[in-house]
């Protein structure tokens, strides 16, 4: 199976095909963009097509907001050590800055609005999220909502109200290990029952509501068994249950307590990486990953449609700057300019990414905090996930086919 990134097409031919095509194949093969002359120059192509995809695109997007990402509050109930928050200030929304966001929204948003609740805990202010929400729908605001959270403080008599008043489609919940080394882990302040099997009741109570739950595992260098058991367990109890995906990542280096990796232990963390996630994709629980369109933004940070909201109504474009960062707040008008190009800014390409394969997909920011280091494990981390879109979209056309035959 062949695949170009660039024009994200993908052809499937036969050895024979593939080891001596004949001239009508060599020819599909170079209208195609498959084959090119030795001396073409991928990258200038490349940059002239993402430059001008890129400058079309703009016109007709720029504007109105799409996806806000609300901290209600910045405060935890968990205390994991690989958290990138740690020690950034911990406060709630107050009912006035809610209020105010709102109104601030009011005129602001695209025709549905796609709200993120983050944090630090999100669920840990409830009763922000849902006053936000009431306010939304006074204010005639088509919403929906995803949020990121632990799960722990889900509870069952308030599953309506998840699903009618939040209107939430989306949760994502981190389960870092089996029954203990998820307790040690997480290890919450102030909850005395069982976290574990609390969070994993509210999982299944979430996907019966009709919440798609994304269930986020962090692998290390040093917990491939335990992670397989655990994925072992979690596709068995909700084995038939298709709203809940099973993934797993490579815990984020120099977060929390989490220090750069050594050459060999990184090397270590992605070939249990690889492991890990054929497992997952065998048992059909994780994500569909699927050949995406050309883009010309790397995330909510440089799409010109989102924004982040802190406890304090301060905004910024990055998640993981709820403090700093910031351009503006809901009660001026006037932003940070230099803040907001500063976030536009690409990452500078190495002489490794004007060869690079992944080039036309590998977007990255200067800033992005999590996409700093490019090293032959993350190139692999990369390449694996282009390898499950291009055979899921294979699976697709085959299931395709079979249904016109
Ligand atoms: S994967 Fe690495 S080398 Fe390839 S384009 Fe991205 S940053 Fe550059
Ligand atoms: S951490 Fe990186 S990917 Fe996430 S919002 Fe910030 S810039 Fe985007």
């Amino acid at each position: 199976m062949l695949y170009n990134d660039l024009t994200k097409q993908l052809i499937l031919l036969d050895k024979a095909q593939y080891e001596t095509p004949t001239d009508g194949m060599v020819k599909y093969l170079v209208e195609q963009w498959f084959m090119t002359p030795e001396y073409t120059d991928d990258y200038g192509i490349f940059y002239t097509v993402y430059q001008a995809y890129k400058t079309v695109n703009k016109r007709k997007t720029y504007g109105k907001i799409n996806l806000c990402t609300i901290f209600p509050t910045t405060g935890c109930n968990a205390q994991c050590p690989y958290c990138y928050e740690k020690g950034m200030e911990s406060k709630n929304m107050s009912e006035q800055v809610a209020d105010d966001l709102v109104a601030w929204l009011k005129t602001r948003t695209a025709s549905t609005l796609h709200v993120k609740w983050f944090g630090g805990e999100p669920l840990c202010n409830k009763p922000i999220i849902d006053r936000i929400c009431q306010r939304l729908q006074v204010e005639n605001i088509d919403f929906y909502s995803s949020i990121t959270t632990n799960g722990l403080l889900f509870e069952e008599d308030e599953v309506d109200k998840y699903i009618n008043q939040w209107h939430l489609r989306q949760a994502q919940v981190t389960i870092d290990g089996t029954h203990d080394v998820y307790i040690a882990t997480k290890n919450f302040k102030s909850f005395t029952g069982d976290a574990y099997e609390k969070v994993l009741s509210n999982v299944e109570m979430l996907s019966k509501a009709g919440v798609r739950v994304n269930i986020r595992t962090h692998i290390t260098g040093e917990n491939k068994q335990d992670i397989l058991a655990l994925v072992d367990e979690l596709t068995e109890r909700y084995k038939n249950n298709s709203r809940v995906i099973v993934y797993t990542h490579p815990l984020y280096e120099g977060c929390g307590e989490i220090e750069t990796f050594s050459d060999e232990e990184r090397a270590l963390v992605y070939r249990n990486y690889r492991e890990v996630s054929a497992v997952i994709n065998a048992t059909g629980a994780g994500p569909r990953y699927s050949i995406e369109r050309f883009r010309t933004t790397h995330c909510m940070a440089d799409d010109g449609r989102s924004m982040c909201v802190n406890p304090d109504g301060g905004l910024s474009l990055c998640e993981h700057h709820p403090w700093d960062e910031l351009y503006g707040n809901i009660y001026d008008d006037n932003y940070d300019k230099a803040i907001l190009d500063s976030w536009l800014e690409p990452a500078i390409d190495s002489v490794e990414c004007i060869k690079c394969c992944l080039r036309p997909s590998c977007l990255r920011l200067a800033k992005c905090p999590v996409d700093e280091i490019c090293t032959a494990q993350t190139i692999e981390y990369k390449l694996n996930k282009t390898y499950l879109a291009m055979t899921n979209a294979y699976s697709r056309y085959k299931q395709n086919t079979e249904k016109i035959e």
